[in-house]
This record gives structure tokens, C-alpha cells and sequence, in this order.
């Protein structure tokens, strides 16, 4: 091909990624600024474990383990105790003396949270699960009771 079609048709292709580029210039980016922007995420998202409470407080959790025996991981491990019907903590006969989640072992499959009764134990938004040493692995139940609020906004399904 002769210089002259050569230089044609190499400013041809400039001509075709300089339409690329101005035509992406006025589009909404689809990258998003993380962590000062939140992530979008699916209402049925998985992530850390949640326990939940009833409005006027009291713990949702009585206990009955039923989440435990149906974590196919052995991720969940709860001790039940009697209320004290003085001070109940629950409003079942027992309540969850100790309850944690090994996220070490967890695979977010979301038995456990289909597996309760009572909708104590749910799997939340918040992803962020990156900890420092083994030992954050392993939420206790004050971690699951008073969970962060997660840097996600909730999309519509
Ligand atoms: S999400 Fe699945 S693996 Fe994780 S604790 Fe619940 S049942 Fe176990
Ligand atoms: S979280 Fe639900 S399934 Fe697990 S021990 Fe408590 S009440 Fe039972």
C-alpha cells in the first residue's frame, strides 16, 4: 500500500477510537469510588451474620440450636440457658448464653438463617470481613447483637 493509504487509513483509526472515547466521555462510569462511595448489593445479598432483637429489645435467639445443627460447616456454635422469669432475656424458656460464628468456616450458604424459628440469626449486608489477625474471625454474640452498618446501598431486585 502506498504512504498516502497508509496515512489514510491510520487517521481513519484515530478518527474511530477518538468517536470511542468522546462517545464514553458523557456516560456514567460503572466503577465505583470504594470505600468513600458505598456498593450496591442485591436485597438477598449474604454476608456477617446478624442477631436480631424484637422491638422492645428483648433477643430473638431462645436458643434451640436448631441453626447449629443444620450449619453444614460447623461454623455456629451456641450454649442455651434459662431465663429468669424476673429478667427474661429472651421470650422462649431459654435464651443463647454464648453464641458465635466462625467466619473461617463459614460458606454463606444460608442455612442457618433458614433453619430459626424465630428470625434471630439473618445474614447481613456488611462484606467488609477483612480482620487483622485469626482471632476477628470469630464474631461473639455481642459482635452479632450490635453489628456495624454496612457501607452498601440496597438496590431494588
Ligand atoms: S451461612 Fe451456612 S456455613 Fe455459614 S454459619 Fe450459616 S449455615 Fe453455617
Ligand atoms: S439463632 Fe435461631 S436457630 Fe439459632 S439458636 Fe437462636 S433461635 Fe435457635
Amino acid at each position: 500500500m502506498s504512504y498516502i493509504g497508509d496515512t489514510i487509513k491510520g487517521m481513519s483509526e484515530v478518527a474511530k477510537a477518538m468517536a470511542i472515547t468522546l462517545k464514553y466521555l458523557f456516560v456514567k462510569p460503572v466503577t465505583v469510588q470504594y470505600p468513600e462511595e458505598p456498593i450496591a448489593v442485591y436485597p438477598r445479598f449474604r454476608a456477617r451474620h446478624e442477631l436480631r432483637r424484637y422491638e422492645n429489645g428483648m433477643e430473638r435467639c431462645i436458643g434451640c440450636m436448631l441453626c447449629e445443627a443444620a450449619c453444614p460447616t460447623n461454623a455456629i456454635h451456641v450454649e442455651a440457658a434459662e431465663n429468669d422469669p424476673a429478667h427474661p432475656i429472651s421470650p422462649g424458656e431459654r435464651y443463647a448464653k454464648v453464641y458465635e460464628v466462625n467466619l473461617q468456616r463459614c460458606i454463606f450458604c444460608g442455612d442457618c438463617e433458614l433453619a430459626c424459628p424465630v428470625e434471630a440469626i439473618v445474614l447481613g449486608h456488611n462484606f467488609e470481613l477483612a480482620v487483622y489477625d485469626r482471632k476477628g474471625f470469630l464474631l461473639s454474640k455481642e459482635a452479632l447483637l450490635n453489628p456495624p452498618t454496612p457501607n452498601v446501598i440496597v438496590r431494588a431486585e
